[in-house]
């Protein structure tokens, strides 16, 4: 009887590698790739254009491609808010909560596993590669805590660890399993060449924005503007585009640094006040928050100071409100000296 494994498919080469050892050894894959709104992939690279010329393309759907198997796209953006505001082993480096996150991953990939009769989950985890969530004694607590137990297989590193289920009824053979450990990234470069791997996603800092250091800042410093940890979709969409800059507690501008955010952001002209310049050449910018009639004006000398008017006397800009009503105002650009370091999110 064929033996059937969801894989939880991230993009990367780990999770490639996981699922290929496990075709090798004849079971039938399927993967699942949860889509949690903070993915790094596609979304701030589809915008940006100074990366126009590397090719688009979602790399889990590729891995999925380049494995032959079909792949589940799970929306889990609001259970997933509950993992970011209240994450019960905490956070990482950043607002990243690593453990909770893969805890929860697999518990849902379980549900998934239970409800389409599938055996058991692989994953393409490595003992030791990340600081919090894939340490050897962090392991057995995602195991523990989604419930999945010995039903969890970890081919690139499963030697390193107690046999499994799947191994212990030799749906798998053990022996032909891996004992990868530690950070470096070298014995999977050589599994990729080995199964004729040659182009897959380059090893980056963590699978999400949560990882990155300007991203979590500017997370936190919405939290802290609204009072709470709520969070919207376009919020946190928005945390990945343009320079945050907040010039008073209650509100933030949201400023293009270049053409393809400023595009990006237009679509936003419904939801979010905004001023874009028009005797010069400049940044869309949106208004997010509570603001006075005197706050537009140091708005409009904010954005004015990164147009090309930056150095004229005055820049003239049109105001927006979301109804469409717009107005227009002339103003001194902001002098560099006057924009607060504090100011910058
Ligand atoms: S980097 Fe992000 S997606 Fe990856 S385990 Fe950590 S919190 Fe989860």
């Amino acid at each position: 009887m064929q033996r059937k494994a969801v894989a939880l498919i991230s993009g990367g080469l780990d999770s490639l590698l996981a699922v290929r050892v496990m075709q090798e050894q004849g079971i039938y894959v399927e993967g699942i790739n949860f889509f949690t709104g903070f993915c790094v992939e596609g979304h701030t690279h589809a915008i940006r254009k100074k990366d126009q010329k590397k090719p688009k393309r979602n790399n889990a759907l590729w891995c999925a491609e380049q494995l032959g198997i079909k792949l589940h796209i799970i929306d889990i953006v609001e259970e997933y808010k509950d993992v970011v505001f209240n994450p019960r082993y905490g956070y990482g480096a950043n607002l990243n909560p690593c453990l909770d996150c893969k805890i929860f991953m697999v518990k849902k990939a379980r549900e998934w596993m239970e409800a389409h009769d599938f055996d058991f989950i692989i994953t393409g985890e490595v003992v030791g590669q990340r600081p919090k969530s894939q340490r050897k004694d962090t392991m057995p607590v995602v195991q523990k805590d989604s419930g999945i137990e010995d039903r969890l297989l970890r081919p690139l590193c499963a030697r390193n660890l107690p046999p499994t289920l799947p191994e212990r009824e030799g749906w798998v053979d053990r022996d032909k399993l891996y004992d990868f450990s530690g950070r470096s990234r070298k014995p999977q470069m050589a599994l990729a060449k080995a199964f004729g791997f040659a182009d897959y996603a380059q090893p980056a800092g963590g699978c999400c924005f949560l990882t990155d250091e300007q991203y979590s800042i500017k997370l936190q410093d919405l939290w802290q503007a609204r009072g709470n940890k709520q969070y919207e979709m376009d919020d946190i969409m928005l945390l990945k585009v343009g320079r945050h800059i907040r010039p008073e507690p209650g509100y933030k501008l949201i400023i293009s640094r270049e053409e393809g955010e400023g595009k990006f952001l237009q679509g936003y002209r419904k939801q979010y006040p905004s001023l874009k310049t028009t005797s010069h050449a400049g940044p869309l910018c949106l208004i997010d928050g509570d603001f006075a009639e005197e706050q537009i004006e140091q708005a409009a000398r904010i954005v004015a100071r990164y147009s090309q008017g930056k150095n004229a006397p005055e820049v003239e800009l049109e105001f927006r409100d979301t109804e469409g009503n717009t107005r227009l105002l002339t103003v001194p650009p902001l002098p560099p000296h006057e924009l607060k370091k504090e100011w910058v999110v």
